[in-house]
């Protein structure tokens, strides 16, 4: 006996759709389920296939260029040798029409676009299960039918009816279910979003508070700004107003002491000198005092002005130095004047806060020099500034005291140790002085090795008038 080898071959589907993307993903699940797929892009492609191998099924797209699927699935139930192959429509089933045309051209289910393969691998699976039961069973109903206004004349089998009908009930169904999900995912949304909101509420509340909180801080940091610009006010003007009634009595304590030393209220003995000599010294040292404590408030308090002249720079150098040249003598410190020819020019300034300027810092450089050291005023020009240096071979500073210096009452240690006389307030004046002229100061010095005091002024100022509301 010979032996015969039969092959069966795999079931075949022809898939009619014109999107090449719908197509692969159709025709990528069908073969995943050991279907083989031929595919065409319209009707006519699809009938031009159907003169090969007959397939098991074919899903046809609606919707195509050139012949679509409604007269494609017609052109086959038409045909007698193609009528027993099951049509299935890609449908999106969007309005009641789709069913009435499905059952014209004789389509035997529908599935729902986009399909779900488990939905489509069932409806295959059906498909297969009652292969032969459409030939068998095939009795034609001629039926017209009016619907919406229109007359559709339907000639499908029982069986292709029964399972068009049951197939678009069951894609209703799936919408339905479809639905439903989405809106209980909507109904938990909704919540999520009640809460969202809630949340949000309760933010901008917060947000309010901390808003209205910040406000009043900010009322707060005004207030607290004017009470202390109000205290230092007060402060200046209580200064200004002490140091005025004191220096009227003080004026006195010098002025009569000076006149005893001169011996006009008669002769007096050595210790009653001394006496006197110390009651003179401590005087004049409270008045500059008292002096510079009231310059410093009156320009702390924006009160001091500017009453500018113009006048030569060396002027005010020479003057420095003759105003200083005993004092330096009697410490063995020499002086020197150095004025570059271009900064030896004319300037207009205030030519008495200048020399006050001059003074405090020249006069620490003869005070902190010991015997044998120098110091020495240059000018020099620096675009629309001149700068002004007083340099001396004294004591020096520390590099950590440098930033203390132009402070009120700063006096050093090393001062101190030396017993030098000083109120601590000159630099600080200087400084506002310097400041009030719309310069800048500083200082380089080594310790134990001398100091550069530092300053620049405009070469020409506009005058600021005095407020008059302090005492002079
Ligand atoms: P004072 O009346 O004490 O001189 P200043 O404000 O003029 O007050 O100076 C403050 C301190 O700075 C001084 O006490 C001193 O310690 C230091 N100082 C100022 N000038 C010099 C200098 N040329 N050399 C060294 N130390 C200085």
């Amino acid at each position: 006996m010979t032996s015969t080898q039969i092959i069966e071959l795999s079931p075949l589907i022809l898939i009619v759709e014109d999107s090449p993307t719908q197509r692969e993903m159709l025709r990528h699940v069908l073969e995943k389920n050991n279907f083989r797929v031929v595919a065409a892009g319209n009707g006519h492609d699809a009938l031009v296939l159907l003169e090969g191998e007959k397939p098991l099924a074919v899903i046809s797209d609606i919707v195509m260029p050139g012949m679509d699927g409604y007269t494609l699935c017609s052109h086959i139930n038409e045909n007698m040798e193609l009528r027993d192959i099951p049509v299935i429509l890609l449908t999106s089933l969007s309005n009641p029409e789709d069913v009435i045309m499905g059952l014209e051209c004789g389509a035997d289910y529908f599935i729902m676009k986009p399909f779900s393969e488990i939905f489509l691998l069932s409806r295959i699976q059906h498909i297969l299960a009652n292969r032969n039961l459409k030939t068998e069973q095939g009795v034609r109903i001629g039926l017209e039918i009016f619907f919406r206004g229109k007359k559709y004349f339907i000639n499908s089998d029982r069986l292709q009816l029964l399972n068009l009908l049951l197939s678009t009930y069951e894609t209703a169904f799936q919408s339905n279910q479809d639905l439903a999900a989405a809106s209980e995912k909507l109904s938990i949304m909704n919540g999520q979003l009640e809460e969202s909101m809630a949340d949000l509420v309760a933010k901008n509340q917060e947000l309010q508070c901390l808003n209205a909180k910040l406000e009043q801080q900010q009322e707060l940091a005004i207030e607290a700004k004017c009470q202390a610009e109000e205290a230092s006010r007060a402060k200046s003007d209580f200064l200004a107003n002490m140091s005025h009634e004191l220096r009227t009595p003080l004026n006195s304590v010098i002025g009569f002491s000076e006149v005893m030393l001169d011996g006009l209220f008669g002769s007096i003995n050595e210790k009653q000198r001394t006496y006197i000599e110390h009651i003179y010294a401590s005087g004049n040292h409270l008045l500059s005092l008292i002096n510079d404590v009231l310059d410093l408030s009156r320009v702390e308090s924006g009160k001091m002005g500017l009453d500018v002249s113009s006048f030569l720079l060396r002027d005010v150098l020479d003057a420095s130095l003759v105003m200083l040249s005993e004092e330096a003598q009697k410490n063995g410190v020499e002086m020197h004047i150095d004025i570059s020819p271009e900064a030896d020019v004319r300037i207009v300034a205030d030519q008495r806060k200048l020399k006050q300027i001059m003074y405090n810092l020249v006069s620490n450089g003869v005070k902190f020099t010991p015997s044998g050291g120098c110091v020495n005023m240059s000018a020099v020009i620096d675009g629309n500034f001149i700068e002004i240096t007083i340099a001396d071979t004294g004591i020096g500073i520390r590099e950590e005291d440098i930033s203390k210096l132009f402070s009120t009452f700063t006096q050093l240690e090393s001062a101190y140790t030396k017993e030098y006389k000083g109120t601590g307030l000159g630099l600080a004046l200087a400084r506002k002085l310097v400041e009030l002229h719309g310069g800048r100061i500083w200082v380089e010095s080594s310790f134990g090795a001398g100091s550069r005091f530092r300053f620049t002024i405009p070469q020409t100022q506009t005058a600021i008038s005095e407020n008059s509301d302090l005492p002079a």
